[in-house]
């Protein structure tokens, strides 16, 4: 299966991508989802033949043995690809750590795939009653809520990631948010600001963003 991976690119080495590993991340290619701010679109259509093939990716991974700590596989949506779990298999099998960049979009495949995996950086785009005006989808919120429930039930390593700008939600529901994701046991938050184009980038008062921190083990401000 994993011979049909569609690779849409490959970073050979991060810092920032796997807390506390050198890595190299594989964007796989395809998402479901049209989130207005995503920062990836090249890699959004899920026809697009990947632009490396996966045996040039494990021949790379089998040169940096010894020398990176992990793998991430982001995209996209890198579990839309049926081929995911055995890429993670084989780079499990080359030594390396894995972790995963995901929007949650598919609940019952993260599942299947947690007891693989070291670190998951999971995407919560708004709370949960608000997803389809983020993402374009009806009801993705429930899938989401669905994959927090799997990977909080796992206790996987996680980070939990919002972007966040005034014309998405409104700095109270931000708040709100920040409670629910603290009450089902979120240990880890980090809060992305972005920028709307024409508009100045806008950032919660500093009091708010004291008070949603305190609901954390870890917070991060991106
Ligand atoms: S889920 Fe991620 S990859 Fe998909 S459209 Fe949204 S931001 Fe882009």
């Amino acid at each position: 299966m994993t011979g049909a991976l569609r690779v849409g690119g490959v970073t050979r080495l991060t810092t920032i991508d796997f807390p506390g590993r050198l890595a190299a991340v594989v964007f796989l290619q395809g998402c479901p989802w049209r989130c207005g701010y995503c920062q990836n679109p090249a890699l959004i259509p899920a026809d697009v033949p990947g632009s490396i093939p996966w045996d040039d990716v494990i021949a790379f991974l089998q040169c940096r043995r010894g020398l990176l700590d992990g793998v991430v596989f982001s995209g996209g949506e890198p579990t839309l690809q049926a081929g995911l779990a055995d890429a993670v298999v084989q780079v499990r099998e080359l030594g390396f750590e894995v972790g995963l960049h995901t929007a949650g979009m598919y609940p019952e495949r993260l599942a299947a795939l947690l007891p693989s995996l070291d670190w998951v950086g999971l995407d919560i785009k708004a709370p949960f009653d608000l997803y389809d005006g983020v993402t374009g989808v009806p009801a993705s919120g429930a899938k989401v809520r669905d994959s927090l429930g799997h990977l909080l039930r796992s206790g996987v390593p996680h980070e939990c990631r919002t972007t966040w700008h005034l014309g998405l939600f409104q700095i109270e529901q931000l708040q709100a948010l920040a409670a629910t994701l603290a009450d089902l046991g979120v240990a880890h938050w980090s809060l992305q600001t972005c920028r709307v184009s024409g508009t100045p980038q806008a950032m919660p008062p500093e009091a708010v963003l004291k008070s949603l921190g305190e609901r954390f083990e870890q917070f991060s401000l991106r």
